[in-house]
């Protein structure tokens, strides 16, 4: 049966995560894969995670079945952190639980799929390596948008919607809500409202990825953009994860949300989603949504917490763009200072990011991605000294 099968070539970002497990150098740098990491390098379990942990074991609850839906408690209050408390919004979304945010994006491509076959997913270029698989896995076309800074740190809006003027009407605009994976730049408040006017003019349906909540402004700060969307428009798709801003990476914990604009419309897109859920794996795991459920209803803790990893991220960004200034960087590489969240696209070619891992130890994605969240604090100025010896001043 499976003899005709060859291995399929390994994902660059685990043989990027290989390749550095097995460099022997000491001074070794992994910025590929994203996860947060404080000043020496570590990704410790939240205390407000060890604390909703404890108290879980003590209640010891029963392990019995939960809903496919998953944890009620879990999805309303996932739901109320995406679309903002007391807003009607809330009264047209339906929300299901999902293995990660991965799990949702799936999800939701599969709901894509059952109800209109034929659209294209427009994602960014560059985006999120995983978008175009996970939608075409699903049977749907993709196509792209270019997303590109503007010259002040945002979105150039115009070169996207150029390019999503080939797009139908029922396509789906996948699009990041915050923290842009790769390039940490993000939509201006003013193109996010040209955006959902043309999604509303043009009648596509927008798919927002929130991935890093929390991570770039601040939890209701970095929902502004989705929320111009929910509140304009009657359809709004929302992967949403729980990670990174609660790390929660190995729970898989996540929410697929889709709103709708009558409320009657709920219940069938309820059942088609739960009936996603049954032929794929059933019911969600409890744990990790136990645990943000803890989080999410007794916030302040938490806050504190993801408030510390967001302060160490824009301190790092800080402390790397001070260092590439007194090392006489060019223009270019200092704009890793106003990017958002865990991620920099640097200018560098391929080829000199391989260079940067050979000759350097610092492992980034051959794209030029680096995790600035990943960067320990005595390798800021090492860093900064390598960047400009490959890309020059
Ligand atoms: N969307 C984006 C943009 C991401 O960067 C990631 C994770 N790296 C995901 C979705 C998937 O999240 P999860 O790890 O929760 O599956």
């Amino acid at each position: 049966m499976f003899s005709d099968l060859h291995p399929l070539p390994l994902d660059p970002l685990w043989a990027l995560q290989n390749a550095h497990r097995d460099d022997p150098r000491p001074h070794k740098l992994n910025l590929g894969i994203g996860i947060y990491r404080d000043a020496h390098g570590h990704t410790p379990v939240l205390n407000a995670v060890q604390h909703a942990e404890r108290s879980l074991a003590e209640a010891a609850p029963s392990k019995v079945y939960r809903p496919l839906s998953g944890n009620a408690d879990f999805t309303a209050a996932m739901t109320r952190l995406l679309l903002g408390e007391h807003t009607p919004t809330l009264d047209r979304a339906v929300t299901v639980q999902t293995v990660g945010g991965t799990g949702a994006l799936r999800t939701l491509a599969d709901l894509i799929a059952s109800a209109h076959p034929d659209a294209t997913v427009w994602t960014s270029n560059p985006g999120y390596a995983n978008h175009h698989p996970l939608m075409r896995a699903a049977g749907l076309l993709t196509a792209e948008y270019p997303w590109q800074d503007d010259g002040t740190g945002t979105t150039d809006l115009r070169p996207m919607l150029s390019a999503l003027d080939a797009a139908q009407p029922g396509d789906i605009l996948l699009v990041q809500g915050c923290c842009h994976n790769p390039t940490g730049i993000d939509l201006s408040q003013e193109s996010w409202h040209a955006l959902a006017q043309h999604c509303q003019g043009r009648g596509l349906i927008p798919l927002v990825d929130m991935a890093y909540q929390g991570l770039g402004q601040g939890l209701t700060e970095d929902a502004q953009g989705l929320q111009i969307m929910t509140r304009h428009l009657g359809t709004v798709l929302i992967a949403a994860s729980c990670s990174k801003n609660m790390g929660l990476y190995c729970e898989r914990t996540g929410t697929a949300t889709v709103l709708v604009p009558q409320p009657s419309e709920k219940a069938a897109v309820l059942s088609v989603l739960e009936g996603i859920a049954r032929r794929t794996y059933s019911m969600p795991p409890e744990h990790g949504a136990a645990i943000a459920a803890a989080l999410l209803n007794t916030p302040h803790p938490w806050h504190q917490e993801l408030g510390a990893m967001r302060d160490r991220i824009r301190t790092v960004r800080t402390q790397l763009g001070h260092a590439l200034r007194d090392a006489g960087a060019p223009h270019d590489l200092l704009t890793i200072e106003h990017h958002q969240g865990m991620f920099s696209l640097l200018p560098l070619t391929p080829e000199q990011m391989d260079t940067l891992r050979d000759h350097h130890a610092i492992y980034g994605t051959r794209e030029g991605r680096i995790n600035i969240a990943g960067i320990p604090d005595h390798a800021i100025t090492p860093l900064a000294h390598a960047l400009i010896a490959v890309y020059g001043r």
